[in-house]
């Protein structure tokens, strides 16, 4: 690979941002893509394999974004690649039913208990938008809880105290968005049982379901408190309420049954997206075979898609559920990711950086604050953005790719390796003594 200096590289891109921007709102087809939170030129990437992408200019990352989630096996995996082949050698699309959706579908529900039948969307988006078309349906009710900082895609109801770029920019609802549609929204705070129990006691016989991300990384990466989904649990049952869960980024992430594997909390509906695509665009709501059934063509509630379950998106999801059954590959995603961030926090602790981090498997957030834990929504908003802003550009121009916000998680795949984690501790080493040194 041709080793270019950083000038070029720069130059590169920003010639294709400046080209961007001419036809393309902002020049990204997703905002937090622009770097508005960070300042600077996004690196066009032009190729990607492993752990690492690739720039315009040839300057190669580790990258920690992965696509925002879904290549968890690394990038251009081998057998992702031959099964993606295989399928476009039989043509794109057929809308018509095929073999391959009904496969992904069984091994969803096979690994994912609460799910007894699922329906494929193509975004995470639909999915979410979807769940909350059938609670209200099957409840006969239109109120929904969300959390703040959640962030469940841009359907208009959901936008409301939203996290990832909803966050970035400052905008917690967008213009366009009536207040007739999000009337029906209420929010409650992320591990605060009492800020829910006040909207049940107030509205409980109208609320048709709580939606949350169990384990929230649209506002950097938070953990639940023990007993906070537990109690949302038993607040759905006394109201006859439904229980969303969100995991269109914690599905088949953190661990083989999503984060539900881990908090002995069923929920009645849960949302995919991201790794069941194995990096194509698809999302999936599934859950009890009752519930699921409401839906058209076997019930009144409408939800329809021209490429919903499509092959080659299907082959790809398949391709990444079959490799994630390795054995340990869970086990060693935690190890790397373990490695990583406790070798982070050594050195903010020997630099005398105040930072503090939280991770699950192979997600993680970074804080850049003196408190010893975060856990709450308005903790995160109160983190140093600005020494974000330093130690993300120091790690850029060291060839480290962070997600280019301090409210998104960042993401370790299974090709990461200890090179990739030596390298990146090296680069943090670095970055973190430059801001020592301006503090
Ligand atoms: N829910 C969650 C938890 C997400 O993280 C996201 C996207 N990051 C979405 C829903 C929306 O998914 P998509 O971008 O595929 O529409």
């Amino acid at each position: 690979m041709q080793a270019v200096s950083d000038r070029e590289a720069i130059t590169q891109s920003q010639a294709w941002f400046e080209r961007a921007e001419k036809c393309i709102p902002g020049g990204v087809n997703s905002p937090v893509r622009a770097f508005k939170a960070v300042g600077g030129i996004p690196p066009f990437i032009k190729s990607a394999q492993g752990a690492y992408v690739v720039d315009e200019d040839d300057k190669r990352y580790i990258d920690y974004v992965g696509s925002w989630g879904p290549m968890i096996l690394g990038h251009a995996h081998p057998k992702v690649i031959s099964a993606v082949h295989e399928a476009c050698e039989r043509s794109l699309s057929f809308g018509a039913p095929c073999t391959v959706a009904v496969q992904l579908a069984e091994e969803i529900c096979r690994r994912i208990p609460s799910i007894e039948k699922v329906r494929m969307v193509n975004s995470g988006t639909e999915a979410t938008m979807s769940a909350i078309r059938l609670a209200r349906a099957v409840t006969k009710r239109n109120k929904i809880v969300k959390f703040e900082g959640c962030y469940h895609g841009h359907a208009d109801s959901l936008l409301v105290k939203a996290g990832s770029g909803a966050l970035t920019f400052g905008v917690p609802s967008s213009p366009g968005v009536p207040t007739g549609t999000t009337s029906d929204t209420l929010s409650a705070n992320f591990n605060d049982l009492d800020s829910v129990n006040v909207l049940f006691e107030r509205s409980g016989g109208d609320i048709a379901a709580i939606i949350i991300e169990p384990m929230p990384g649209n506002m950097s990466m938070l953990s639940p408190d023990p007993g906070f989904l537990k109690g949302l649990r038993e607040l759905c049952d006394q109201y006859s309420s439904l229980l969303i869960f969100d995991e269109v980024m914690t599905g088949f992430r953190v661990g083989p049954q999503g984060f539900q594997g881990f908090c002995d909390v069923r929920p009645d509906i849960t949302t995919l997206g991201k790794i069941i695509g194995g990096g194509l665009p698809v999302g999936a709501f599934g859950g009890r075979s009752d519930l699921m059934d409401q839906l058209s063509p076997k019930g009144p509630v409408y939800q329809a898609g021209t490429l919903s379950g499509n092959p080659i998106a299907m082959a790809a999801g398949l391709a990444t559920l079959n490799e994630l059954q390795q054995p340990g590959c869970y086990e060693n995603l935690q190890k790397t990711t373990q490695q990583l961030i406790e070798g982070i926090l050594q050195i903010a602790q020997d630099s005398g950086v105040g930072l503090t981090a939280n991770y699950h498997c192979g997600m993680f957030g970074l804080f850049f604050s003196q408190e010893e834990k975060v856990t709450r929504y308005e903790q995160v908003l109160a983190c140093d953005q600005q020494m974000f802003r330093i130690f993300f550009h120091a790690m850029l121009k060291a060839g480290i790719y962070l997600a280019p916000s301090p409210f998104e998680a960042g993401f370790v795949s299974m090709a990461h390796g200890n090179d990739e984690i030596e390298q990146t501790l090296a680069a943090v080493e670095c970055s973190l003594h430059e801001i020592a040194q301006l503090s």
